[in-house]
């Protein structure tokens, strides 16, 4: 794609933005970056753009945005904002930031999406192809924007691509050649107004856009993904019954069948991952790594030593016998599912914090069979306490610190405490990972 002075509208002056107007800018493209917080917020990302000459706008987006050839968003950008509106109305072309740099990759791209899972199966993607000798990077929403990579990228290589539904809401014509869909479960209902089907339909945009020869990998066990309007090649994955084509798990193996040939690629007694939903990306993982030709050795071996990732139920510590997990990326019910259905054991359960529209029924049997108690934090903290008050002992906390110093006097050997929120961290915390941390160092400190 040339864009030699054509003219780009960046909204969004933060990761994304910011690297996607470096490469337009690089690319001879005549750039204008606008961003609707404050000077002092964006200040560090607005002292990139004055060193590269990029001319920006802040606190307001000017008329000046829709004198364009078109635009690039950020994924922060909600559809409802003045930009994208009013973008819309005078058919000023719109595009995510993913789909602007993958018109300039020479790479082999994996994209994966899902509702949960994606940062875990993306890493686990890189970590099995480089352990055989493929060159894989990551990039996408797990920390390097695509634009800050994609240009250095060969064709021989990888890239192992994290796609959010907001970052493929605006795309046209993004076609990797291999995408994932690891499921689909109600989250970010807020940003899509309760409309579900908005949401699959983001999903599923990428691999609608692929042709005959590229291909789709998908959650057999999901109802929720309809394939019909796909054309690519199919590959699912199961833990519940064997596929046809794809990766199926029975008596604790991964088999792999293509062409009506099935193989034993793994045993997966001896991963350091928890829980089956671990054992689903693992499979979705080894379709990727076998379609491109690592061997089951290799594969088995990257699978046993893939350490996870931290925050995803993430062994903390042990003391006196009761042993210590954050699951701060927690932020849906439906990853608070799969944590309680990861140990056998006795569970105090951290629950609560921004509140994205939860249902909690869907855990309500697994909480009355599986927990001995839950904390309640957050500001969400009474809708928890009302919802679960009748169905075990709930107790309110003020910070993550009273629940794990309550936790340690109250469990017994063998328990499990967990943070596991089902919500996101902003009424208390930066983000997750600060919320983790935190969690992590009051535990440290018993
Ligand atoms: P994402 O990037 O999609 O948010 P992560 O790998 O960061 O996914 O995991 C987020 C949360 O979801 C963690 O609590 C993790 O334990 C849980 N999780 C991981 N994989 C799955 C899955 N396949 N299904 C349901 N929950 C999952």
């Amino acid at each position: 794609m040339e864009i030699i002075n054509k003219k780009i509208s960046i909204i969004g002056a933060v990761r994304s933005g910011l690297t996607a107007a470096k490469l337009a800018k690089e690319l001879g493209a005549v750039v204008f970056v606008s961003d609707s917080s404050s000077k002092e917020k964006l200040e560090t990302n607005l002292a990139v753009l004055d060193e590269l000459k990029i001319e920006y706008e802040v606190s307001e987006h000017s008329e000046k945005i829709f004198d364009c050839d078109f635009m690039i968003v950020s994924p922060g950008v909600p559809e409802n904002s003045y930009a994208i509106m009013e973008a819309k109305k005078r058919n000023t072309k719109i595009y995510s930031e993913v789909e602007f740099a993958s018109w300039f990759c020479k790479a082999t791209v994996i994209s994966i999406t899902g509702t949960n899972g994606k940062t875990t199966t993306t890493e686990l993607i890189s970590y099995i192809l480089n352990k055989s000798n493929k060159k894989c990077v990551t990039a996408g929403n797990i920390g390097v924007a695509f634009s800050e990579i994609v240009y250095a990228l060969k064709d021989d290589e990888f890239v192992s691509l994290e796609t959010s539904s907001f970052q493929l809401d605006h795309i046209k014509n993004f076609k990797p050649k291999f995408s994932i869909l690891l499921n689909i479960t109600p989250d970010h209902m807020d940003r899509y107004e309760n409309n579900l089907e908005l949401y699959k339909k983001a999903k599923l945009a990428s691999a609608k856009n692929q042709s005959t020869n590229d291909i789709f990998i998908f959650n057999a066990d999901d109802p929720s993904i309809q394939v019909d309007e796909i054309k690519s090649q199919k590959y699912s994955f199961s833990l519940r019954h064997k596929v046809d084509s794809g990766c199926y798990w029975e008596n604790d193996k991964i088999y792999f069948v293509d062409d009506n040939k099935k193989e034993k690629v793994a045993a997966t007694g001896d991963f350091i991952i928890k829980g089956e939903h671990n054992i689903a990306n693992a499979m979705a993982a080894v379709i990727v790594a076998k379609l491109i030709g690592c061997d089951n050795s290799s594969i088995e071996k990257s699978l046993n030593s893939f350490p996870g990732v931290e925050h995803r139920i993430e062994f903390v510590r042990e003391i006196n016998g009761i042993k210590f997990y954050n699951d701060s990326k927690a932020t849906n019910v439906d990853s608070v599912w799969f944590a309680l259905k990861s140990f056998d054991s006795p569970i105090y359960l951290i629950l609560g914090g921004k509140d994205k529209g939860n249902d909690y029924r869907q855990i309500e049997e697994l909480i009355r069979k599986n927990v001995k108690k839950i904390y309640a934090i957050g500001s969400s903290a009474n809708k928890v306490y009302e919802f679960f008050k009748n169905i075990i002992e709930v107790e309110y906390k003020q910070s993550l610190k009273d629940c794990v110093e309550a936790a340690n006097k109250e469990a017994d050997k063998g328990d499990v405490v967990l943070l596991s929120p089902a919500c996101a961290s902003f009424d208390m915390f930066d983000n997750y990972e600060h919320r983790g941390k935190v969690f992590k160092e009051a535990v440290r400190r018993l």
